[in-house]
């Protein structure tokens, strides 16, 4: 049921009024932040036409049917050959495709489009989920968009991102776009407190820290990330007050030796909302919209040491970073590059000397 799910009220209310209308367009694109449920909210409609005792236009959540399609047959190992073809649930009329490496294959929506040209086999609705569809190239994009333009009836293609810029144009057209929208830290430490998935303090800081995403405020491994937010709050020490740049360089090498990309990305992520948290109390504004909210007072000996110009210079920076990124230059020298350029934004109030080890 959709009540079940924790917020995008409006989006619930557009997918009843399609249900009740039966009127789910064959193809979706559902638009937003990682983590905040566009795949249960599209399992909710497979749910909904297969259910075989719906409530009003909704599944069940119960019977057999809605059971079997909230069960996922991933592959048993990372390596094998099955991340290639469509990953069922346990009923015959519901799958997904999700990138086996960096990029959705043709063959995946070649798999696809054959599949949605076929009838139900056990339902009423085939439904397919397209999991990252920013990772489909040109080529896996083109192979899609034939069975876009024109599912059977009885098919329902779901394409999910948070990047909805990195799509074609054509398959923008072709899909009714659903955007959903980040959740607020309310409802993320409703969530986290009513399902018991963290004590009252923790759940107020993951709930803040997540920035809309439920999936992150659960999955953020949290001893971990208070490791990273300490690290980054040196960085923004060593910027703003104290002028460190061994500090500073020390940090890029810790940074560099992040395990992976996406715990790069998170020490980006969390030293911005720093930045951010700084420079909102630089500019007076009230201490309810700071995010790390536990480390007011650190955030406010950095403040009086910010103007209005370096954080906006440094947020660009960090902006600018992520961006290159993605086009995947050397993470080390980015790094070493990025906080020294930082350093030098603008002069600090005092500077000491530079002193190499
Ligand atoms: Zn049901």
């Amino acid at each position: 049921m959709l009540d079940q799910l924790t917020g995008n009220e409006r989006v619930k209310s557009l997918l009843r009024r399609m249900l009740e209308k039966r009127r789910v367009p064959g193809a979706m694109l559902f638009t937003g932040e990682d983590g905040i449920g566009k795949k249960l909210f599209a399992l909710e409609i497979a749910k909904a036409l297969n259910c075989r005792s719906p409530q009003g236009v909704e599944g069940c959540g119960q019977c057999p049917a809605c059971k079997r399609i909230a069960k996922f047959n991933f592959p048993q190992s990372a390596e094998s050959e099955d991340w290639k073809s469509i990953i069922w649930t346990d009923h015959a009329d519901v799958g997904m495709v999700v990138a086996p490496k960096r990029v959705l294959l043709v063959d995946q929506m070649r798999q696809i489009e054959r599949e949605a040209n076929y009838r139900p086999y056990e339902g009423k609705a085939r439904v397919f989920l397209i999991d990252d569809a920013d990772k489909l190239n040109d080529s896996s994009a083109n192979a899609l968009l034939k069975v876009l333009e024109e599912p059977p009836h009885t098919s329902h293609i779901v394409l999910l991102t948070s990047r909805p810029s990195m799509l074609l144009p054509t398959i923008h057209s072709r899909c009714q776009m659903i955007r959903f929208s980040p959740l607020s830290p309310a409802e993320i430490e409703n969530h986290l407190l009513q399902n018991k998935l963290a004590g009252g303090g923790e759940a107020r800081i993951r709930a803040r820290v997540a920035r809309g995403s439920l999936g992150r405020a659960i999955e953020s491994e949290f001893e971990g990330y208070l490791e990273m937010r300490t690290a980054m709050l040196r960085v923004l020490q060593a910027l703003a007050v104290s002028d460190d740049r061994i500090q500073l360089l020390r940090s890029a090498e810790e940074s560099n030796d992040a395990r992976h990309k996406d715990e790069y990305e998170s020490r980006l992520d969390i030293l911005e909302s720093l930045i951010r948290d700084a420079w909102m109390l630089a500019l007076q504004a009230p201490d309810e919209g700071v995010v790390n909210e536990d480390l007011l007072p650190q955030l406010r000996k950095i403040s009086e040491r910010l103007d209005g110009q370096r954080p906006a210079g440094w947020i660009s920076q960090i902006e600018e970073l992520r961006e290159q990124l993605i086009v995947n230059i050397n993470r080390k020298s980015a790094t070493d590059a990025l906080f020294l350029t930082m350093a030098a934004a603008a002069p600090p109030l005092q500077r000491k000397r530079f002193v190499p080890k």
